[in-house]
């Protein structure tokens, strides 16, 4: 672990929180260890202090605290993060947005909702649930609405409907010296100054604390699932290209590998055949759908696809989509003693059969229990390992070749987990030493004294 946090100047930034917050703040073990940790595979570190803000303004008196004592300070928002970025890897002050949770104002006409950062992403589509609109950005977990904000998050409906970046348009963040920016506005586009807002998307916590987000809403779509199993892997991903360039319009298109499926089978509702196998949901009135799925199942078999298997009704439809988001925790809870360690590259389309067959390769061979999970219309992929304590080693390599080979391929360190801990070995080699420098001084400009989530992010200088 890396403290960096003197025992005098904790101890004065503990007695100013305590003084301004009696009631929100705690020291005790419990709150401590509960906030050291996310869902990733990361070790966790406890932070010295626990503060619940209510407010933009009391995120001030936090900020300015810490920044005044040079502790750091690590926004935690739900904590299902997956590459420890909420993590407070320094020790110092995790700052809990959950009690930002009020949901502002929902305006139908201009399909817009103003929430706090702690509003958890389900609320505010349960919140919107009688106007015909949601909010389609959809991490596996009921993450909060500032962490999707700051790890830049996508989901299943990013093929569609686009990721965070697509779909916040403004932001209120207080800054390390503790002032209040407002960014963005109302209006869906605009041209006008430096994009602050894109700025802080993706930036976990390290250049201010979001605690107001402007989102763009849709109308929920007429939607109709399918599936179909693949006799390779290859073979379903190239369909999903095809089926684009024949200007079908996806909802969502997810692969899982064959091992996956055969958990499924054994642990789920559906039955399917031992293949690589696609979910898909398409958009349009039905009967456009309907017109189309002759185009759609010539397509699929084109790609040595089996006939595409629709669901009888809503039911259905609902258990496929269910299964998708519980297959993973099935499969881990098949290996007695293991966890999971996903993996999270994105690559061009018409790279991804050949990045995602090697890794399948190379994954097989360790003999590790691994699956392939892909949101395979953006090119991203998930290959989670299910290891046990003495496999790290062997999945830290397994996972750095992951990276190396989609970088190779012209893609990305992380699709949509976020840098965190994890990726930070893999930033200069794919940005360029130009491009962290100039991150860097971006850090330094708006964080000086280095308090917003140290140690994250960029590598080590
Ligand atoms: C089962 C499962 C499935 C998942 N599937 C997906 C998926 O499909 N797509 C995807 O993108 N992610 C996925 N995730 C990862 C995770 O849900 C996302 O990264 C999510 O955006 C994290 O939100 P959070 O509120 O939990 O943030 P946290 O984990 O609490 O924090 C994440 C980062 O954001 C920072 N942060 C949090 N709140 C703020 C704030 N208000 N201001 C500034 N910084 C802040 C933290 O410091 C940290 O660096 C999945 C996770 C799980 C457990």
């Amino acid at each position: 672990m890396n403290r960096h946090v003197t025992p005098q100047n904790i101890g004065a930034a503990i007695a100013a929180l305590e003084a301004r917050f009696p009631s929100s703040v705690s020291t005790g073990k419990s709150a401590r260890r509960l906030h050291a940790g996310d869902e990733s595979h990361h070790e966790p570190s406890e932070p010295d202090i626990v503060v619940h803000p209510k407010s933009t303004a009391e995120v001030v008196d936090v900020v300015k605290i810490a920044a005044r004592n040079r502790v750091p300070v690590t926004p935690f928002g739900a904590g299902s993060g997956l590459e420890g970025g909420a993590i407070p890897h320094r020790g110092g002050i995790s700052l809990d947005t959950s009690e930002l949770s009020e949901i502002f104002e929902i305006r139908p006409d201009d399909m817009i909702a103003r929430v706090g950062a702690g509003v958890r992403r389900l609320d505010l589509n349960q919140a919107l649930r009688d106007t015909g609109l949601f909010f389609p950005v959809d991490p596996g977990a009921n993450a909060s609405i500032g962490g999707m904000v700051s790890t830049g998050a996508s989901g299943t409906n990013a093929v569609r409907f686009g990721v965070m970046r697509e779909n916040v348009l403004g932001l209120t963040v207080v800054t390390a010296e503790g002032k209040v920016v407002k960014t963005g506005s109302l209006a869906r586009k605009s041209s006008s100054g430096y994009d602050l807002t894109r700025l802080f998307v993706g930036s976990e916590g390290t250049l201010g604390v979001v605690t107001e987000v402007t989102l763009r809403l849709h109308p929920i779509p007429d939607a109709v699932s399918a599936h179909a199993g693949f006799e390779t892997l290859a073979g379903a991903v190239n369909a999903v290209t095809d089926i684009k360039r024949a200007g079908l319009q996806i909802g969502r298109v997810e692969l899982l590998d064959a091992p996956l499926v055969d958990v499924i089978n054994r642990r789920g509702d559906m039955r399917l055949e031992h293949l690589p196998t696609l979910f898909f949901e398409f958009h349009g009135a039905p009967a456009e759908i309907a017109s189309l799925s002759g185009t759609i199942a010539d397509i699929v078999s084109e790609n040595g696809g089996r006939s595409l298997e629709w669901p009888a009704n809503a039911e259905e439809s609902r258990v496929l989509w269910e299964t998708r988001r519980d297959c993973l925790a099935w499969a881990k809870a098949e290996r007695e003693g293991a966890h999971s360690w996903p993996t999270d590259v994105c690559v061009p389309i018409s790279r991804l059969a050949e990045v995602v067959l090697e890794t399948r390769e190379d994954v097989a061979r360790s003999g590790i229990p691994a699956y392939i999970v892909g949101h395979v219309g953006d090119g991203n992929f998930h290959c989670v390992f299910m290891l046990r304590p003495e496999e790290e080693a062997e999945v830290a390599r397994l996972s750095d070749r992951i990276v190396e080979r989609a970088l190779a391929a012209g893609g990305t360190a992380s699709g949509e987990h976020g840098v965190g801990l994890g990726k930070r070995k893999f930033q200069q080699q794919e940005h360029g030493a130009e491009a962290i420098a100039l991150m860097r001084s971006l850090k330094a400009a708006l964080d000086p004294h280095g308090i917003l989530n140290p140690g994250k992010v960029l590598p080590d200088t």
